[in-house]
C-alpha cells in the first residue's frame, strides 16, 4: 500500500526538526519534499538565530574577556604533573641525558618563566642572568623553609589549583595527601628478562632502562622478594600485589611510559605462549626481539585487566617524549586503537597524556569509545595559548565531556622549577580555553551558559570524577 502524507505527519517532523531531535523522515518522497518545504517555511527564522557562523562576531574580545575572567576563578584538577625538587629523582621513572634539545618553550630563555617567578616569587629582575637567579633560588629555599610540607600546596594555592595528579615513583613527605593524588609508574613489570640489546640502542635508552631496572628491583624489595619468581604465575602475582598495595597506600591510577622503549601497538598472545617465554629466559640468556615483545604484550594487557579490576585509571603517554631518540611513528597514539577500541577493556579507564600530540586531530575520534579520555598536559607547555586554543577548539567541538586539563610540571632545572612549569601551564591553558570558548560563542555555535559548562568539566570536574576513590 502506498503510504499517504497527512498533514499531522507533516507537523509532527517540523516538531521534532525544531526540537533538535532527528527526524522521522517521510515514507513518500512526496511526503519527503513536502516536509523540507513546509519545514524550511516554517522554521527559517528561528534556526537562523541558532545557526553558526564561519566567522567571529565583532563581539569576540568582550566574549573573551568575560569567559577570561570566569575561568581565573575556577579551581583547576590537574590530571598530570611531575611535581617535586629538582634533586628529587622520584619526580619521574625515566630522566633525560643533559645533552637532549629541550623546544624553546621549555628553555630558561623563555620570558614566560620570568613572570612567572614573578608572579609566584616577586622575582624583580627580567631575566635569568646567573647572578639574578641565584636571588630566586634563595627565595624558594627561604619559603620552603617558612612553609615545611605545606610549601607545594602554596603553589597550586597561588596558581588556582585544587587537587593536583603527582606522577611519582614515590610520594614525598612534601606533597601534602589532601592535594596530590599519587599515580605510579608500571613500564617497569614489562622488563623482567635480560635489557642489555634494547640498552644499547641509544643514548636515551642507555640511560632509561637501567631506571626500569631499578624500579623493578625496588618493587621486589617492597614484595619481600630476593629475585624474580622463576615461575610465570608467581610473577603475575607479584605484580597484581604490588598494585594492591599501592593503591592501599593511596594511589589512584598507573601510568605507562612505555612508548619511550618500544611501539604502541600490541598483539594478544596467550598467557601460556608468555610463561613460556618467561620460563625460558628468567634467569637470564639474550631473548629474541620477537618473543620478547610477546611476552610484553601479554604483560601490558594483564597489567590493564588489573586496573580494570582495582578500578585504578591507566594513564599513558601517548604524544612525541622527550629526548632526542624519542620514535615518534612506533609512539603514535593510533598504534593503540586495537586496544582502545576492544570491548573486552570496556572496564579499563583510559586516560591518554598529552592528547597523541601532534596527532592530536586524529587521535580524538578515539574518544568516541565512553572510556576513552584525552589530557592537555604537555602540549599545554610545547603550544602556546594561540595554537593550544586551536587543538582545544577542535577537541571541545567534538567531545567535550571527555577532555581534561594537566599540567605535566616537572622541574626542569635548579632555577626553573614545578613551580614555574605549574604557572606557565595552567595560566596558558585558562587563556587557551577562554579563547577557544569565545570563538564557539562568538561563532553561535554553544551559549554562553554552555561554555561556562565546558570550563568546568575540562577544568576540573571530568578528572575530580575519574579519580573519585572506589
Ligand atoms: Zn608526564
Amino acid at each position: 500500500m502506498r503510504p499517504s502524507c497527512t498533514f499531522d505527519s507533516v507537523r509532527t517532523q517540523i516538531f521534532l526538526l525544531n526540537g533538535k531531535v532527528i527526524p522521522v523522515i517521510g515514507r513518500s518522497r512526496r511526503c519527503f519534499v513536502v516536509t523540507a518545504v513546509v519545514t524550511q517555511l516554517f522554521t527559517i527564522k528561528a534556526v537562523a538565530a541558532a545557526q553558526a557562523q564561519p566567522f567571529p562576531s565583532a563581539g569576540l574580545p568582550a566574549i573573551y574577556e568575560k569567559l577570561r575572567h570566569e575561568i581565573a576563578s575556577i579551581k583547576v584538577f590537574d590530571n598530570h604533573g611531575h611535581p617535586g625538587l629538582p634533586d628529587d629523582t622520584d619526580v619521574d621513572a625515566m630522566s633525560l641525558p643533559a645533552t637532549s634539545s629541550l623546544p624553546f618553550r621549555l628553555r630558561e630563555e623563555n620570558p614566560e618563566f620570568v613572570s612567572a617567578a614573578h608572579a609566584l616569587f616577586g622575582y624583580p629582575y627580567a631575566d635569568f642572568s646567573r647572578e639574578h637567579v641565584s636571588s630566586l633560588v634563595k627565595e624558594k629555599q627561604r619559603l620552603r623553609e617558612w612553609l615545611g610540607p605545606a610549601y607545594f600546596s602554596h603553589i597550586l594555592d597561588q596558581v588556582g589549583i585544587e587537587t593536583a595528579v603527582a606522577n611519582r615513583v614515590s610520594m614525598p613527605s612534601y606533597l601534602q595527601p589532601t592535594r596530590f593524588r599519587w599515580v605510579f609508574f608500571v613500564d617497569a613489570f614489562l622488563f623482567p628478562l635480560n635489557n642489555q640489546e634494547l640498552a644499547s640502542m641509544n643514548p636515551d635508552l642507555q640511560l632509561n632502562v637501567p631506571l626500569e631496572e631499578k624500579l623493578l628491583h625496588r618493587y621486589l624489595a617492597q614484595a619481600h622478594l630476593g629475585q624474580l619468581p622463576g615461575d610465570f604465575a608467581d610473577y603475575l602475582a607479584f605484580i597484581s600485589g604490588i598494585l594492591e598495595a599501592n593503591q592501599k597506600a593511596g594511589a589512584v591510577g598507573i601510568k605507562f611510559e612505555i612508548a619511550y622503549f618500544r611501539p604502541l601497538l600490541f598483539s594478544d598472545p596467550a598467557q601460556q605462549q608468555a610463561a613460556a617465554i618467561y620460563s625460558k629466559y628468567v634467569r637470564g640468556g639474550k631473548v629474541p626481539d620477537s618473543e620478547y615483545q610477546d611476552l610484553q604484550d601479554f604483560l601490558f594487557r594483564y597489567l590493564l585487566r588489573e586496573a580494570a579490576r582495582l578500578q585504578l585509571p591507566v594513564q599513558i603517554h601517548t604524544a612525541v617524549g622527550g629526548g632526542d631518540y624519542f620514535n615518534l611513528s612506533g609512539g603514535k597514539v593510533m598504534n593503540l586503537e586495537n586496544i582502545l577500541r576492544d570491548p573486552r577493556f570496556e572496564k579499563v579507564t583510559f586516560v591518554l597524556l598529552h592528547g597523541g600530540f601532534p596527532y592530536e586531530r586524529e587521535a580524538i575520534w578515539l574518544a568516541a569509545r565512553k572510556n576513552v579520555y584525552f589530557d592537555s598536559s604537555l602540549m599545554g607547555l610545547f603550544l602556546y595559548p594561540e595554537q593550544l586554543k586551536n587543538a582545544l577548539r577542535q577537541w571541545l567541538e567534538l567531545f567535550p565531556e571527555k577532555i581534561m586539563y594537566g599540567s605535566d610540571t616537572f622541574p626542569i632545572s635548579d632555577s626553573l622549577g614545578a613551580e614555574e612549569s605549574y604557572w606557565v601551564a595552567t595560566e596558558s591553558a585558562r587563556s587557551a580555553l577562554a579563547a577557544a570558548l569565545a570563538e564557539m560563542v562568538s561563532e553561535k555555535e554553544i551559549s554562553d551558559e554552555q561554555a561556562v559548562a565546558i570550563a568546568h568539566a575540562y577544568l576540573h570536574d571530568t578528572a575530580a570524577r575519574i579519580y573519585e576513590r572506589p
